[in-house]
């Protein structure tokens, strides 16, 4: 059997000399480039157990371009995950442009969304969400999703539906009702697009109220954006509403996004410029 320093030595290689490399006044392999050494000596008594005097070490620029390598690998993960977070959170790939990067900066609101998200923590921690109300066309969707993309940016789960698709997954569901739920409860934010467009049927109703009552329970924050006016949210048709306004409303802090009608714009816009092809 050979003595254990040997087998050590035969793990360290030595450093590697490019042509332009030399050898420093004390001895060392230096790097013809940085001008720094590429190689260390061991303290002296290491040396025997080593079996060898010095190490490969990096050199200034092999140390940058290592690091180099590290960051573009960190990069490389992150836009996976947020990638994934998209994917999931998103039941429209159409919302993933809603940011505040692609934003045209006329919302006045937009400041609130960006309070929200600087503010995450306070807002987890407090577990406060919004209420974004207003007529249609508004943009109040816009806002939610420029807070889901920014969030899941930083890689925080946001999952962003509406009751539509919630009803339909419960009906559709494999895993079961429960699980389902839960599920949606697990996000550390919830965001419900067009609340209040469910109107309807007793078992719709119900199945709202189980969502946004366990997501109460959860203690998470919920974001929600309706159509329905302050006012019909705090005189509810009926008792069945009753109790799913008052939860939303106890969670959810009233914004007003009113103002000008973003969509009756766009359509406008439209209009002209197909008057003008016409034209020309
Ligand atoms: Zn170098």
């Amino acid at each position: 059997m050979k003595p254990a320093f040997e087998d050590m030595s035969l793990q360290i290689p030595a450093a590697t000399a490019e042509p332009e490399d030399y050898t420093g006044e004390d001895g060392l392999l230096y790097c013809g480039k940085c001008r720094t050494p590429k190689e260390a000596y061991f303290p002296a008594d290491k040396v025997a157990l080593f079996g060898r005097d010095r190490h490969p070490a990096e050199c200034d620029c092999q140390r940058a371009q290592r690091m180099e390598r590290e960051a573009a690998e960190q990069q490389r993960k992150h836009r996976d995950k947020v990638e994934e977070l998209k994917r999931l959170g998103f039941t429209d790939p159409a919302m993933r442009e809603w940011t505040f990067a692609n934003d045209n900066g006329r919302n006045p609101q937009m400041k609130t969304a960006r309070f929200y998200v600087e503010h995450w923590e306070d807002m987890k921690a407090g577990n406060i969400g919004y209420l974004l109300w207003g007529s249609v066309g508004t943009g109040k969707s816009y806002l939610a999703g420029c807070i889901a993309n920014a969030l899941m940016e930083q890689e925080i789960s946001v999952k962003m539906t509406n009751f539509a698709a919630v009803l339909n997954d419960l009906a559709a569901t494999f895993e079961g009702r429960n699980e389902y739920i839960s599920k949606l409860c697990r996000y550390p934010l919830l965001i419900l697009d067009d609340f209040g467009m469910e109107r309807g049927t007793e078992y719709g109703l119900e199945q709202v109220y189980n969502v946004i009552d366990s997501r109460y329970r959860s203690e998470k924050p919920l974001i929600v954006t309706t159509n329905l006016s302050l006012d019909e949210l705090n005189n509810p048709p009926d008792t069945a509403h009753k109790r799913i306004y008052d939860r939303v409303t106890e969670m959810c802090t009233p914004v007003c996004c009113s103002g000008v009608n973003f969509r009756r714009e766009k359509a406008q816009e439209k209009m002209e410029r197909l008057k003008k092809l016409m034209n020309d």
